[in-house]
């Protein structure tokens, strides 16, 4: 084989690692994770770059489900009501976020 066909190999099990781990990490977030698998195989490391500045961006708060208060995304208890936030209910709080913040632009 030629040194080219070596490289463009190489490339793509970069770009096909980086979408998997991307991919991983949006639907641990509750992101559209086919979106960013997607987006993870076009370039490197531009991709993920944008992916790790637009999810840590949004998803720095979510809203309590019991009082609808912003609070913390890492936060144990809602620091306006004290409900004890699930980890279900903290991916829950991140799509409904996200979709709220869709809906508003
Ligand atoms: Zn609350």
């Amino acid at each position: 084989m030629k040194i080219e066909t070596y490289g463009i190999i190489l490339v793509l099990i970069i770009l096909f690692t980086q979408a998997t781990w991307m991919f991983n990490d949006a639907s641990k977030r509750g992101e559209q994770k086919w979106l960013w698998g997607f987006f993870g195989l076009i370039h490197c490391p531009s991709s993920l770059i944008i992916y790790l500045l637009v999810t840590r961006r949004i998803n720095r708060q979510i809203t309590c489900p019991h009082c609808l208060y912003s609070i913390k995304k890492d936060s144990q208890y809602c620091s306006y009501c004290g409900h004890e936030i699930t980890e279900e209910e903290r991916i829950e709080g991140f799509q409904n976020r996200i979709d709220s913040e869709q809906k508003n632009k």
